[in-house]
């Protein structure tokens, strides 16, 4: 019998992670990136409860470990590069956790372990999507067309193909930051313990080594929605720039390396929420369909699950309205409870003044270290994952002849 033919849209971790699954049930799988190569910025994520799992029977859970950052923990410092506090790592839900690995290194992973089975098409993205009795025609911005089966959308947060399928259905929730990645040259001042900084004005500036010489910063800033997101990349390396000029410690020396910077990624902290997650023969999985945010620090976790989900339900339903009703009321409830953020985020670890934040050093400063970490859910981007173990995952692969 010939295959069914699936199109993935994004390759970044959702969308590869399909692909293995897929592929190991017997479909056949093309992925369309949109960026002419993969995407390769950003800082640590890591890899935790039911993704962990799924890691593991990938057989990547070694792979994953041995592109560790080396990360030691995270160290909360004031402008004098003076530590307020620490948070070591693996003696906290928070900061540094077991299975952390730079975001680029992890797709390229995934990229390497599923290219020999699965087609990769980059630099171009899906225009127009039409449905017919047998499958979906779709037309590419390079102006090719060719029908599949079935397609999903795992093209993050600012999907334009969710937007093809489901117009403005699903909103876009935003939670008062902006956040930017982007890589630096190391320097002295750079050792294996992450540093967090406060400035003034309701910025952070979080610094992270890495496995491969160089550093990682972030810049986040509460604001509400401006639309930076949208503007071209020069432009939001002004924003920055005007946002940190004054903002102390090491900003000067980060902010003198944005020009020459090529990996940037900046971005309205948001949440995806949509009522649905298919329509017809196409479907979402990922941040396209329920981003949790950073902050929840369960965005590549539930990427993976859901990649996951989805596979398993395709495989074992033969009707594919059965497999996508299936996927969403097996996820549904898990992304809902990792979408849920603690009081708090993202304000508390953002205050305003240099009052506020002398306030909140002199409080990290007084209370005992079991407190420091229960605070320090609130302001860290890893927040402490309250769905360990909340959702059981199917034995897919057992109930599958390939
Ligand atoms: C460059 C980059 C850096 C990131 N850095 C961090 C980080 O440091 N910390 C963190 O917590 N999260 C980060 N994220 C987000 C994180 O990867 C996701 O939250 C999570 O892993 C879920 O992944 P995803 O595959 O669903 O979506 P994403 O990781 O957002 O990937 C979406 C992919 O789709 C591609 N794409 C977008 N539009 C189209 C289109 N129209 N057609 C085809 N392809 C398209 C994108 O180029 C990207 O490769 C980053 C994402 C990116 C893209």
């Amino acid at each position: 019998m010939k295959p069914t033919t699936v199109l993935i849209s994004g390759a970044s971790i959702a969308g590869p992670t399909l692909a293995f699954w897929l592929t190991r049930f017997g479909f056949q799988t093309t992925i369309v990136e949109r960026a002419d190569s993969l995407r390769l910025g950003g800082q640590n994520i890591d890899i935790t409860g039911a993704a962990q799992k799924i890691v593991q029977l990938m057989g990547i859970e070694d792979d994953i470990r041995a592109a560790n950052t080396g990360e030691l923990g995270v160290c909360f410092v004031d402008e004098h590069n003076i530590s307020k506090a620490e948070l070591p790592k693996g003696e906290s839900t928070v900061g540094t956790r077991e299975l952390e690995i730079l975001r680029g290194d992890l797709a390229k992973l995934l990229f390497d372990l599923t290219k020999d089975k699965v087609e990769y098409i980059f630099g171009t993205q899906i225009v127009q999507l039409t449905e017919g009795k047998t499958g979906v025609t779709v037309a590419f911005q390079n102006g090719i067309e060719q029908q599949f089966d079935l397609v999903i959308c795992a093209d993050g947060i600012r999907s334009k193909t969710r937007t093809l399928l489901f117009g403005d259905e699903p909103t876009i929730r935003p939670l008062g930051l902006y956040i930017s990645y982007f890589t630096i040259p190391r320097s002295a001042t750079d050792t294996n313990w992450a540093r967090w900084y406060n400035a003034p004005g309701s910025r952070v500036i979080f610094i992270r080594p890495d496995n491969e010489g160089t550093t990682r910063v972030s810049f986040s800033f509460l604001s509400d929605p401006k639309g930076y997101e949208r503007l071209p990349v020069s432009e939001q390396k002004e924003i920055l720039k005007k946002k940190f000029a004054d903002a102390g410690w090491e900003a000067p020396r980060i902010l003198a390396e944005l020009d020459a910077n090529q990996d940037i990624y900046f971005d309205g902290i948001s949440q995806v929420m949509a009522p649905r997650w298919s329509e017809g023969r196409c479907a979402m999985v990922g941040d396209a369909a329920f981003c949790p945010s950073p902050l929840s620090g369960m965005g590549t976790s539930l990427a993976i699950v859901g990649a996951y989900v989805l596979a398993g339900e395709l495989a074992r339903n033969a009707d594919y309205r059965q497999a996508f009703a299936a996927y969403e009321s097996l996820l549904r409830p898990y992304v809902n409870q990792v979408q849920k953020l603690p009081p708090g985020v993202p304000w508390a670890a953002h205050p305003k003044t240099k009052f506020g934040i002398s306030l909140f050093y002199a409080g990290i400063r007084l209370i005992s270290s079991r407190l420091v970490k229960r605070i320090s859910d609130l302001f860290s981007s890893k927040t402490k994952d309250p769905t360990e173990d909340k959702i059981i995952l199917p034995d897919y692969w057992k109930n599958t002849s390939i």
